[in-house]
């Protein structure tokens, strides 16, 4: 059997918890957390008789994703029922979009391994959340605190085709929404949940495989491996003679399977039609044009920006676009110090270092843009050398303080001033004379040596480029 033969098809369903302060249709808190069925009223329960009344900002916000991802932004879409029964589910229906979604036929962008993916969405709609289950023993209790609490369920075409892939499109839609500011990305507290389709298919075959659908992953990693193992199940069912049945299935992120949930077969039929309590959502062009003209800058255009006027490399551009927080720290140093190249290298590989080992976010890094911007400063004029820096860098970090207080207290200055160095040069000669022979008979590589012995007197103050320059005056 060869894996090789076969390719997989991946589309994700990404539920967004926008982060309104009230709910879709009423106004009860959409807190996370709270006492049980505490942020519940008529409307939310499904009462018979109550009516329904649109959150502006929703709407205003499933716009912004609409645009975000490149959509057409529908004027006149409707709210339809959507009807079964669940006892999360009080009303008998979820109120949510079917044949005119807000927003549809999109496209994200995003780079894999160096690559620049494109990922077709097929649609983005706006539809309420239902509440939770809770079984305990042989009882199940119902919590409706969730209940009608907005979200914006962006639906991919089914174009992907690793597992790599379909977890970087997740990070770049998690990542466009952060940007936006209209959902907090949560995953762990499910305020983004990701369904998964997966099938497989021979190469050279035309026809989708059956898909399995792979219900709330909450973590990116977990989705990678998810559809890792659900693809080689394919497979390996495919290859023994055997059908892939068309199911939802739960991944158990402890054993590193798929258990199958419950199957497809019998296709719901959910009779959606438009719900009569609320007609066409307010979404006239005039609005769409006023949100689309303050939309923020997105991170592939944030990207672009700082490729094109920091020379940075398409990789790190990456890197500092993840975040907007990211993003505006790099670009408050750049204003602070006007050294982007060395802010590139000293906000990666130092600071994001740092964090890392410390496990903290940008936004609480204890050494703020301003601070950082200073110490390249010192590095840019001359005050003190890379070296050193890092050094200073670390006490700022561990202990606070701005840099130049710490060159000036620890005297780390960078020795520039031609007689002192001079006076040490000519110290490094005198007491090495048999390195003084070996390279004046042509030996250059002793040179190094002199570098070094010239460093370690001045505890690596001494500015390296001077050094060069007197130390080939006072050997030549
Ligand atoms: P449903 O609403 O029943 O989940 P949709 O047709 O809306 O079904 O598809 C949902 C998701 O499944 C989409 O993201 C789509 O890209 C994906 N999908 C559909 N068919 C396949 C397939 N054969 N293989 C992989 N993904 C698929
Ligand atoms: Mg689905
Ligand atoms: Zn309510």
């Amino acid at each position: 059997m060869s894996y090789s033969d076969y390719e997989s098809v991946i589309g994700l369903e990404i539920h967004a918890q926008l982060s309104t302060k009230s709910k879709l249709f009423c106004s009860c808190s959409t807190e996370f957390g709270g006492a049980d069925n505490e942020n519940t009223c008529p409307i939310c329960l499904g009462m018979p008789g109550t009516l329904p009344v649109v959150n502006a900002l929703a709407i205003e916000y499933a716009i912004k994703i609409g645009l975000s991802l490149n959509c057409t932004v529908n004027h006149n879409s409707v709210f339809a029922r959507k009807n079964y029964f669940y006892p999360d589910l009080s009303k008998g229906y979820q109120i949510s979009q079917f044949e005119k979604p807000i927003a549809e036929k999109g496209e994200v962008q995003f780079y894999l391994n160096g690559e620049r993916r494109k990922v077709g969405i097929t649609r983005a709609h706006i539809e309420e959340d239902a509440g939770k289950s809770i079984h305990q023993g042989d009882s199940t209790l119902v919590n409706y605190n969730r209940s009608s609490v907005p979200l914006v369920e962006i639906v991919s075409d089914p174009v992907m085709t690793s597992p790599q892939e379909a977890a970087e499109y997740a990070r770049t839609v998690r990542s466009i929404l952060l940007y936006l500011g209209v959902c907090d990305g949560n995953l762990e507290e499910g305020s983004m949940r990701c369904d998964c389709n997966v099938s497989v298919r021979k190469k050279n075959e035309a026809e989708l495989g059956t898909r399995t659908e792979l219900k709330n992953i909450n973590s990116f990693r977990f989705i990678e491996k998810a559809i890792q193992y659900e693809i080689e199940r394919q497979i390996d069912l495919l290859e023994s003679g055997d059908k892939v049945v068309q199911e939802t299935r739960l991944y158990d992120s402890a054993k590193n399977k798929t258990l199958s949930m419950r199957s497809k077969e019998e296709a719901h039929d959910y009779r959606y039609f438009p719900d009569p309590d609320l007609l066409a959502i307010p979404a006239p062009s005039n609005l769409v044009k006023e949100i689309e003209s303050k939309m923020p800058e997105l991170p592939v255009e944030k990207a672009e920006r700082f490729c094109k006027s920091y020379q940075v490399t398409s990789d790190d551009a990456f890197v500092l676009t993840q975040s907007r927080e990211m993003a505006q720290y790099f670009e408050d140093v750049v204003s602070r110090c006007e050294e982007p190249r060395l802010a590139v290298s000293w906000v990666i590989v130092e600071l994001l270092g740092k964090l890392n080992d410390s496990k903290l976010e940008i936004s609480e890094s204890p050494v703020g843009a301003s601070a950082l911007g200073d110490l390249l400063s010192l590095i840019k004029d001359g005050t003190i050398s890379g070296k050193i820096a890092k050094t200073v860098f670390s006490t700022m970090y561990e202990k606070g303080g701005s840099a130049l207080e710490i060159v000036e207290s620890q005297g780390l200055k960078q020795i520039s001033d031609d007689s002192a160095l001079i006076q040490i040069i000519e110290e490094v000669i005198e007491t090495n004379p048999d390195q003084v022979a070996q390279y004046k008979s042509g030996k250059e590589k002793v040179f190094g040596f002199f570098v070094g012995q010239v460093m370690k007197l001045t505890k690596g103050q001494a500015n390296p480029a001077k050094v060069n320059d007197l130390l080939k005056e006072k050997l030549s």
